[in-house]
């Protein structure tokens, strides 16, 4: 079976709404809304390094679709459509099969569409996601506006996906194999929060990452971090090893104004929102325990370390 008649089986559906041209031609046409700014972004997924080889297909195909949406949603950006780069070692119907409708499932929970890619044999499986979305010019929300006194929130809870990998098996191995990218949320905070990230490699790294864009630092109350209940059940350093160094929530992270914060709740969105901290002057990740500071020394996870 050639190429072609892999992407006309598997990635050719035709309900294409706001799309002027898709799949078929050498490049897809979108007509960008007005007053609006193209947001785009990519993730590659590798095959034993991002998922075991035997990982369940369907749910590599929404992960490879679920953690561009998270980088989308944290722009304060809502998501159009994805670009899908597929190299294949040989051709698996069964996998095919279960990896597209993964794929498609996670497009229509969030009104998302396939618009072209591409499709080679490779020796390693690698599936390369481009997605792209659109943010009112201007509102767009950086990792680079924290301001001091600044809230620092986080949506749902955190360290579950760590928690399900160690624990394979386990009920939290659904938020490892079908994150939920926070689009609602992400989209809401647009010109609300002054800066924002997903948590992909762990709260502590990826909060240093707003911390450094910014130039300011941050004072975490730990025992306001968002868990689940099977790490509520652990003691403190682990848990808030899984919640602070844990990767692959892809949760958002943000920082906002009090009276910003005031204006979320007023949207009475469903996303559970958690004040964990705040923005201040002096540099550093530090927290609070028995009233003296103490410095975070979290890593989280380093593709080339
Ligand atoms: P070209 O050779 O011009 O790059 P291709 O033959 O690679 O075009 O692809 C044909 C069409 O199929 C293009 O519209 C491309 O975007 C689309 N396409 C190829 N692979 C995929 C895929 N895995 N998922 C979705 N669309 C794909
Ligand atoms: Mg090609």
């Amino acid at each position: 079976m050639a190429e072609f008649s892999i992407i006309d089986t598997y990635f050719n559906r035709k309900n294409q709404d706001s799309v002027d041209l898709g799949v078929g031609d050498d490049s897809a046409l979108l007509t960008p809304p007005p007053h609006q700014q193209l947001v785009i972004c990519a993730d590659t997924l590798v095959a034993g390094r991002h998922f075991p080889l035997d990982t369940n297909p369907h749910a590599i195909g929404w992960k490879s679709v679920a953690v561009n949406l998270s980088d989308i949603a944290a722009m304060g950006a809502t998501p159009h459509s994805i670009l899908l780069a597929l190299s294949l070692p040989q051709i698996d119907h069964a996998w095919l099969k279960g990896f597209s409708q993964g794929l498609y499932d996670c497009c229509d929970q969030f009104g998302v569409r396939l618009i072209g890619g591409d499709t080679t044999q490779s020796p390693h499986l690698t599936l390369s996601v481009t997605a792209l979305g659109w943010v009112d010019t201007g509102l767009a929300v950086p990792r680079s506006g924290a301001q001091i006194g600044d809230l620092i929130c986080v949506s749902g809870t955190v360290g579950d996906a760590a928690f399900g990998l160690k624990h394979l098996g386990h009920d939290l191995q659904k938020r490892l194999d079908y994150p939920t990218p926070r689009c609602v949320l992400g989209a809401a905070l647009k010109g609300l929060a002054n800066s924002m990230i997903d948590v992909s490699d762990g709260l502590a790294q990826d909060l240093g990452h707003i911390l450094k864009a910014s130039n300011v630092g941050a004072k975490l109350q730990l025992e306001n971090l968002p868990l689940s209940t099977a790490l509520h059940a652990l003691n403190d350093e682990q848990k808030w090893q899984y919640a602070l160094a844990g990767g692959d929530d892809y949760e958002l992270c943000f920082t906002i104004s009090p009276q910003n914060y005031e204006k979320l709740l007023q949207k009475q969105l469903d996303d559970s929102i958690s004040i964990i901290g705040t923005i201040q002057q002096q540099r550093g990740l530090t927290f609070e325990k028995d009233g003296v500071d103490h410095l975070l020394q979290f890593n989280g996870y380093q593709h080339f370390a």
